[in-house]
């Protein structure tokens, strides 16, 4: 059975203090979301270390919002897998379309930032998700089912195990604009039955499949309510205790 998840991606908001303190808020509400929603949290880099040891014994799991693409040399500026792994981590989010567009992540480089997270023992949230002009162009099928396969078809059944897709429409992404749950569900729908035709029906089947943009309190539940909509990888509405388990107690409505 594949997993009900609510993942928060911080980007780059908080200071270590602020995110302490905001992982600890969570932490303490953490008990009022379902037992069977899985939360994760993806603060910033310099403080994933404290704010793993923050949420340490809870049931939330961290996460990197990204990972470098070599294991360890000269890469300035760059945190690697096992860094990730070592302060506490056990997910990282890959292929975010902010890192897509402003900081040229390619397919190639995910197929290698998947491969070393994955060795490293950390669980990958994959993101995928047309922009604007391609959505208008009809493009949205064709364009998610590709960065699908130029990533995932690189890998094995047992691998997506450890692999989590979050579909990401780029004008949805911090606009406010949510791609309505029958527009969100036609694509999860596709992406599964793209998994089956490579890794068969009960791989993707069990393969968790998460909505992101402007996702939030007032609109989760009609979205998770989508027979392939497995929970959200939340922006904005993750800085704020309250909405995150709010998105994550929408399972329940
Ligand atoms: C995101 O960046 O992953 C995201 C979904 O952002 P927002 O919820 O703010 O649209």
């Amino acid at each position: 059975m594949r997993k009900k998840i609510v993942a928060g991606n911080w980007k780059m908001n908080t200071v270590k203090e602020q995110g302490v303190e905001l992982a600890k808020a969570v932490a303490a509400k953490a008990g009022e979301a379902p037992a069977n929603v899985g939360l994760i949290i993806a603060p910033p880099f310099t403080h994933l270390c404290c704010v793993a040891k923050a949420v340490e014994g809870t049931k939330i799991a961290v996460a990197a919002q990204n990972c470098a693409d070599h294991t360890s040399g000269a890469y300035t500026g760059e945190v690697s897998a096992a860094m990730i792994k070592a302060v506490g981590c056990s997910w990282t989010i890959l292929g975010h379309s902010e890192r897509r567009q402003y900081y040229g992540e390619t397919d190639e480089k995910l197929v290698e930032k998947t491969k070393l997270a994955l060795a490293e023992g950390l669980g990958v949230i994959l993101c995928v998700g047309e922009n604007l002009e391609q959505r208008e162009a009809g493009e949205h099928f064709a364009v998610c089912e590709s960065q699908i396969k130029n990533v995932l078809f690189n890998f094995s059944a047992d691998d997506m195990a450890r692999i989590i897709v979050a579909y990401e429409p780029v004008w949805a992404i911090g606009t406010g604009k949510t791609a309505t749950a029958e527009q969100a569900e036609e694509i999860h729908a596709h992406i599964r039955k793209t998994l089956a035709g490579k890794f068969g029906a009960k791989v993707a089947e069990d393969t968790t499949i998460l909505y992101g943009g402007s996702c939030k309190p007032s609109n989760a539940a009609e979205l998770f309510a989508q027979k392939d909509i497995d929970g959200g990888l939340i922006g904005g509405a993750a800085l704020k205790a309250d909405d995150f388990i709010a998105i994550a107690k929408a399972f329940e409505a």
